[in-house]
């Protein structure tokens, strides 16, 4: 079906700014992202470049400083992809850099015209920048450390097919297997374009939103003062049973600090704080790879153990519990001795589920613990079916 080139740089164009309303919006909404200030200038760009290849006669008769500007605009936008791609990733962006890389190659290409080159030559220039930039926005997005963002592959996809689009022309122009007019008005490279525009401009958008519903989760189940997991980063483990730190719970240590009202009732509410920070550092010291310390609520925490037998928790509960008491803690200029009091409960079913009744175990041992005297560890009894000190 023929079209001509003119049409469809109007209908490129045209999308280009249909999808800027909503990448308008999309800046507006989320501010933060300086990012996404980079990828709608880009979008912009090339939306110009595309109305002004649509309304003005095709390259090689369009005159030269018409396809100098439209150069620019393209260059522009897809050095602004770039930027945007790093700044998404938190890397440098310089913005001399940036506008330098984008007039280069109108320079160049003034300067080819100058010399008299032939057109083959100033078109196989523009085509190798142009390439260069998509190959870096595509290593931009594999440089380690990698996200785990799944949209990122969208777009890296969309590059390198852009990188493809442009780079095997390129060695056709140059092994003279193509010509310049061929070059400029493939339809087919036109339409190619306007699906790669989409999808690296929705996937742009698609990244910053997964990555802010990524952060947004990871808040959501993390304890603001400790740092540490909270109850519904458990819950959510819960759910999933195949979790991210390990295969199914089996043992739980519950541990909760012993006379800490008295704490807050003669230091204040921020000594208080600092005790429990500095307690979620020697319950992480402790814990190994697989382990998950979480602050349960208050001041009660939770060391959940997969694949850990019974006994092994009460030794890490011990070692613990000793080191807590044996290390004074810093508030201030106050110096405290703290103690803490532990119940350790091992998952008595096979049923990966079974973790509510494993908790109220621990929760049994605790009690007795702190009805023993505090400061010491008791661990709940499956086959007795009682709480008993660690020493028996
Ligand atoms: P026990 O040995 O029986 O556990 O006595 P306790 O004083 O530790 O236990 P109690 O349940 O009577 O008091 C717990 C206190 O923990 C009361 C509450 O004000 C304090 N607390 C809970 N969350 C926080 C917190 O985030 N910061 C501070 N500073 N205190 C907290
Ligand atoms: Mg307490
Ligand atoms: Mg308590």
């Amino acid at each position: 079906m023929p079209f001509n080139p003119e049409t469809l740089y109007l209908a490129s164009g045209v999308s280009r700014c249909t999808f800027l309303v909503i990448f308008l919006a999309t800046v507006f909404s989320q501010p933060d992202e300086r990012c996404l200030r980079h990828w709608l200038v880009a979008l912009a760009a090339s939306a110009a470049g595309s109305l002004c290849m649509a309304l003005s006669p095709s390259y090689p008769i369009a005159p030269l400083p018409l396809w100098l500007v439209t150069t620019t605009l393209f260059f522009a936008s897809l050095t602004l992809s770039w930027s945007g791609l790093r700044i998404f990733y938190q890397r440098r962006v310089n913005a001399g850099a940036l506008v330098l890389i984008s007039v280069t190659p109108a320079v160049l290409l003034s300067a080819l015209s100058w010399l008299n080159a032939p057109e083959a030559i100033k078109l196989s220039t523009v085509f190798f920048m142009t390439s260069v930039m998509t190959a870096l926005a595509v290593a931009e997005i594999f440089r380690p450390p990698r996200k785990r963002i799944l949209s990122q592959y969208v777009v890296a996809l969309a590059f390198g097919v852009y990188f493809l689009a442009l780079f095997i022309p390129l060695v056709m122009l140059i092994t003279g297997a193509m010509s310049v007019e061929m070059m400029v008005s493939g339809q087919a490279a036109i339409m190619a374009d306007q699906v790669l525009c989409i999808l690296i401009y929705f996937g742009f958008i698609a990244m910053t939103g997964e990555r802010s519903s990524i952060e947004l989760k990871r808040l959501s189940e993390t304890d603001q003062l400790t740092g540490l997991a909270n109850r519904r980063a458990v819950q959510g483990i819960l759910k999933q049973q195949n979790a991210h730190w390990g295969g199914p719970i089996s043992s739980v240590i519950i541990i909760d600090l012993d006379h800490f009202k008295s704490v807050n009732d003669r230091l204040g509410h921020d000594a208080g704080d600092s005790v429990l920070k500095d307690f979620s550092r020697h319950l992480r010291a402790i814990t190994r790879q697989q382990d998950m310390p979480v602050r349960w609520g208050g001041e009660e925490f939770l060391l959940l153990l997969p694949d850990t037998r019974l006994e092994e928790a009460a030794v890490m509960a011990e070692r613990l519990r000793h080191r807590v008491a044996t290390t004074p803690f810093l508030s201030g200029q106050h110096t405290l001795n703290v103690t803490i009091s532990l119940g350790v409960a091992e998952r008595a079913s096979a049923d990966k589920n079974d973790f509510a009744s494993m908790l109220q175990n621990a929760d049994e041992a605790l009690y007795r613990a702190k009805h023993e005297g505090r400061n010491r560890v008791c661990r709940y009894d499956a086959a007795l079916g009682t709480p008993l000190s660690n020493e028996a």
